[in-house]
């Protein structure tokens, strides 16, 4: 079998043009969205990964208001930042571009912005409600993932599908997901034993490791889906944690990379702002 390609570029770009569309229409009502992003520091890869969320921002035709912070930055003036995006209604969405600062706690910062404005879904009341099947504001990745694997038309329900990696931007909530969707859920980590027998019952396999070609093809289920979240920078370029050429010999449908998960992330970030900004409009009577 040879994989069909899960193309996030060409899904990404329907959703930012159904965003922009939706965009304009709010814009009518007298509603920008507005995307606060804070990147604090000089970390290479963040600010590419900032530079792609304004672009993103100002296609779909969203405000966006990036607070570009010293390395120096104290907890406190971060704090006091986030208060001030909090209560400010031009700011629909806030995002803290991560990794911080020593000198910063992370799970205090994501703590303290507005559940509601929480557009990278890792306040953990947003957490939570993923846990309690509440409604709630998703991280960007895992939901970005779905959309992706919900793009084949295949059903879910009943599957196995195994995850590698448990972090809390991709593997956990991911694992949470396919289980809203009646997968049978495994989760994979650096301490699992045998994880290449987990990965070969997997029919859907999300692979998030950060590791270059973690997944090797004879790991790979015939006929399985394979999600590659993995960005790896290497000489040769961009790698995923799949070793894509044998795995899609395998797999019925696979990501590249880079163009597979990448591409889905910002399109969901700027969904879940523009939904928070439609849900700020007072209700049609
Ligand atoms: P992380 O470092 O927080 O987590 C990696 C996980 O892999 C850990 O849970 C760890 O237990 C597991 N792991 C490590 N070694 C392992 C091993 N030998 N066997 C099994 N499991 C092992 O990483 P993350 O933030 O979840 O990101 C994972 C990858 O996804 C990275 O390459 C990152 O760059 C990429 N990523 C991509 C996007 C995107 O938009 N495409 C978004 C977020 C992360």
């Amino acid at each position: 079998m040879t994989a069909r390609i899960l193309d996030g570029k060409k899904l990404a770009a329907e959703i930012k043009a159904d965003v922009k569309e939706r965009t304009a229409l709010l814009k009518q009502r007298g509603v920008t969205p507005g995307l606060a992003v804070v990147l604090v520091g000089e970390d290479p890869a963040s600010k590419v990964y900032v530079g792609q969320k304004e672009k993103g921002c100002l296609e779909a035709g969203f405000a966006s208001f990036l607070h570009r912070l010293p390395e120096s930055t104290s907890q406190g003036e971060l704090l006091a930042l986030i208060e001030r995006l909090n209560s400010d209604r031009t700011v629909h969405g806030i995002l803290v571009q991560l990794p911080l600062p020593r000198q910063i706690d992370p799970d205090t910062v994501l703590a303290a912005i507005r559940p509601e404005k929480d557009v990278d879904g890792f306040h953990p009341v947003n957490m939570g409600r993923l846990v309690a099947g509440l409604p709630a504001s998703e991280p960007c990745t895992p939901k970005g993932i779905m959309r992706l694997l919900k793009s084949t038309g295949l059903t879910l329900s009943g599957k196995e599908a195994v995850v590698i990696g448990r972090s809390n931007i991709v593997g956990k909530p991911v694992a949470l997901m396919l289980l809203a969707e009646s997968a049978t859920v495994t989760i994979c980590h650096s301490r699992t034993e045998d994880l290449a027998a987990h990965v070969r019952r997997a029919d859907i396999l999300v692979a998030a490791v950060g590791k270059p070609r973690f997944v090797t093809g004879d790991m790979v289920k015939e006929g399985a889906i394979v999600v590659d979240v993995g960005i790896n920078r290497l000489e040769e370029g961009l790698v995923g944690d799949v070793d894509y050429e044998p795995a899609a010999e395998r797999a019925s449908w696979i990501t590249p990379v880079p163009g597979g998960v990448g591409p889905m992330t910002i399109a969901m970030l700027l969904e879940n702002t523009l939904e928070q900004a439609e849900r700020s409009l007072p209700a049609r009577r």
